[in-house]
């Protein structure tokens, strides 16, 4: 595994449980509002934390942590990421995967390996505006289709969630996400912040009462949804 970032307690990344969270390196998007700019890029700004440490410290942690993050970057494209997560099992722990929904074979086998707890989907944008969101010119959203599909069956809980930016999203694109994910356990609007390690740049949030009205829109197709993060 590559691990390029730790965040050794969070309360806010698990749903209801006390966890920590662990960065995979690199990504195969290029989201202009991405905030973990060095961890998909590279370069000297992503230093790397041996496997070995990482299981170490959730070892310590047993019994104090419920569960672990595994976030990126994509961590679907670590070849190892079953084995790393094998062992996080192994200590007890719950596991929660953060991912970009773009390999789709990926996430039905960890899930059919009993490896997964629940699984938070980014769903960028409507089919339309997904590439230029993506930063992927002439993107085929026919592996985030295939994500979809899988999550809305029910075998892992789960979660879909949209960074809302004021450049990509439009009235029109959260209509088109609604009826996407219509039925959904979760979805939440989070607002986009500009943590100043952007990949893009001149992006905009909306304020909180757009945020509001796009969420009047997507609950038609998903009553629970919420935003976050304002
Ligand atoms: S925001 Fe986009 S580029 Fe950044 S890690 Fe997520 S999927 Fe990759």
């Amino acid at each position: 595994m590559q691990i390029c970032g730790i965040q050794k307690l969070t309360l806010l990344d698990y749903p209801g449980k006390v966890a920590c969270t662990v960065f995979a390196g690199g990504c195969n998007f290029r989201c202009p509002f991405c905030h973990n700019a060095e961890l998909v890029l590279g370069g000297k700004a992503r230093p790397e934390i041996p496997e070995e440490e990482v299981l170490s410290f959730l070892e310590k942690r047993r019994g104090v942590l419920d569960g672990v993050c595994v976030s990126g970057g994509e961590p679907l494209l670590q070849p190892d990421l079953a084995a790393f997560i094998g062992e996080i099992k192994k200590m007890g722990y719950l596991v929660k995967l953060d991912t970009n929904g773009s390999m789709p074979e990926r996430l039905c086998e960890l899930a059919g390996q009993g490896l997964l707890d629940y699984v938070a989907m980014d769903l960028k944008n409507s089919p339309e505006g997904y590439g230029a969101t993506v930063g992927i010119r002439d993107f085929d959203v026919g592996d985030v289709d295939r994500s979809i599909r899988f999550l809305l069956g029910g075998a892992v809980p789960y979660e879909f969630r949209t960074t809302v930016v004021r450049e990509f999203h439009r009235k029109a694109d959260f209509e088109a996400m609604g009826q996407w994910i219509a039925g959904a356990q979760r979805y939440y609007l989070q607002q986009f912040v500009d943590s100043g390690h952007l990949i893009g740049s001149g992006l905009h949030a909306y304020d909180r009462s757009i945020l509001e009205q796009a969420l009047e829109i997507v609950k038609k197709y998903v009553e629970t949804a919420q935003i976050r993060g304002v």
